[in-house]
């Protein structure tokens, strides 16, 4: 097996017996990088020289005996956190040339540890997107099938976790960005609660909706990466100080007396037959498992798409007002007044689908339509959270599909947002339930196209959720399947 091909857990034993190095690992990775990326596109900035003097800072960490879980480990991460001297342009001309001059929490957490950062990942631009072709950067390649998309908003993520670019990579999840380039890559994607990773020093996108989470190969890895980035974080207020419980303990196999909910409304007209015969199969291994399948009822769902882009468009047209040429990125200097500088940098620094969002957001904002969009879209949100609390009444976990279809062909959606929109029917909910989910390898799609499942946990159970998801991929093949590339 060559090194690029070991998960986290597979890497940390060789680095701690000394079979490996940490500058050893991360030059297969570099390697490996150099040679895919011009078909896949995943990487915005390769770490070439950084990532090798974090390796010999973990090598001499590693000497010394002061191993932490992911010391040496070559991690990947979204071109959305911020990275002190190195760029983060949130794949967006607006922020071309920007290096921020701190760390987002999540990666101060995995430098804390020694782990060695390889590269900034590709997205859809400030993370608007389901098919990573809204990258000021161009799109990212499927590994699975180069003429089909990844997946997005954290399309890089997967692209390259699946093509053995880097171990394991973060991610953010407002409306399944993480989730649903897994599914289509065939990885495992993890969106946690909301509070349960901080988000300070992420570009935020729609904040009461945004998580970071971790995109990796298996779901031990995924504990594993977890477990470095969740917990309180004073830098944001909206973290919640609340015991992160040892993850990789709970993946004990054991799913004897598990309740698993199937809400029906998930299992609708324009689910794909492939991927509705993958879910089906799912639940028949979860209950020869030992679980129970119950069959639930989530009655607010048809309106969560609605929902979600009243809401995420109305934060988004906020948050993105600091963009103004002023104190960030990109600056008109030709302009002769303020307001033109203002006009003509956003005019020139935004990409289409973001300046639709923008324009969705402050029309939901504005005086006379408050109340009837962003109000009620409020109260809609608190129903659907209700949906989920109740149904957690029943259940401790949910079992759906990820995505209505596998990964669509480049190209296909571009000319119709709504169409577009819609890719995120089944993991839009959660995010405005602010739960947790997480999406796993559950089969392929007659095409050879990958097909995920999703698990819905209780908030902040991802710890049951995990140990769900592990049994499964203890009991299926598909993580093992890798793409030919
Ligand atoms: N596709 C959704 C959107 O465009 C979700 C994106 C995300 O989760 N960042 O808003």
């Amino acid at each position: 097996m060559t090194i690029h091909d070991l998960t986290l857990a597979e890497l940390r034993a060789r680095l701690d017996n000394r079979e490996l190095s940490a500058v050893e690992v991360t030059n297969a990775y570099l390697e490996r990088i150099a040679a895919t990326n011009p078909d896949l596109n995943s990487f915005i900035t390769v770490c070439n020289e950084t990532a090798i003097v974090e390796a010999q800072a973990a090598d001499q960490a590693l000497a010394a005996g002061e191993v932490a879980p992911l010391t040496g480990l070559p991690i990947a991460v979204k071109d959305i956190f911020n990275t002190a001297g190195l760029r983060t342009t949130c794949a967006s001309r607006i922020l071309e040339n920007y290096v921020s001059p701190y760390d987002a929490t999540a990666i101060a957490r995995i430098k804390a540890q020694k782990a060695v950062i390889v590269g900034k990942l590709n997205m859809d631009e400030f993370a608007m997107g389901s098919s990573n072709e809204n990258s000021a950067f161009g799109a990212v390649r499927n590994p699975w099938n180069l003429e089909h998309v990844p997946g997005g908003s954290s399309g890089g993520s997967a692209a390259s976790i699946a093509a053995h670019q880097a171990a394991a990579a973060l991610g953010t999840d407002t409306g399944g960005s993480v989730r649903q380039p897994a599914a289509h890559c065939s990885v495992v994607g993890l969106k946690p609660t909301y509070g349960r990773v901080s988000r300070y020093g992420v570009v935020a996108y729609a904040s009461s909706l945004d998580q970071v989470g971790p995109v990796t190969r298996d779901v031990r890895d995924s504990a594993l990466l977890l477990q470095a980035i969740a917990g309180y974080d004073s830098a944001d207020s909206t973290s919640v100080d609340t015991p992160v419980p040892d993850y990789q303990a709970n993946l004990t196999g054991d799913l004897r007396g598990m309740k698993i909910g199937l809400p029906k409304e998930y299992f609708i007209e324009g689910l794909d037959d492939d991927v509705r015969k993958a879910i089906t199969d799912a639940a028949a291994t979860y209950k020869a498992l030992g679980a129970e399948i119950i069959e639930v009822s989530l009655p607010h769902t048809a309106y969560a798409v609605a929902c979600y882009y009243l809401i995420a468009t109305a934060e988004a047209s906020s948050n993105l007002a600091r963009y103004d040429g002023v104190r960030y990125g990109l600056r008109d200097e030709n302009a002769e007044k303020l307001i033109d500088m203002y006009m003509q940098s956003r005019a020139a620094g935004f990409g289409t689908e973001v300046k639709r969002r923008i324009m969705l957001g402050t029309y939901a904002l504005s005086s006379g339509y408050y109340d009837a969009y962003y109000i009620k879209a409020q109260k809609v949100r608190t129903l659907i959270r209700q949906d989920f609390l109740d149904v957690f009444e029943k259940v401790d976990t949910l079992l759906t599909p990820v995505a209505p279809t596998p990964a669509f062909a480049l190209g296909e959606k571009t000319d119709d947002p709504l169409q577009m929109y819609l890719s995120d029917i089944y993991t839009i909910p959660v995010n405005l339930a602010g739960t947790c989910a997480m999406s796993l390898p559950c089969g392929f799609s007659a095409k050879g196209l990958p097909i995920g499942l999703q698990l819905i946990g209780k908030p902040f159970d991802e710890a049951t959720m995990l140990r769900t998801a592990h049994a499964f991929e203890q009991a299926t093949e598909w993580h093992k399947r890798t793409p030919k590339f």
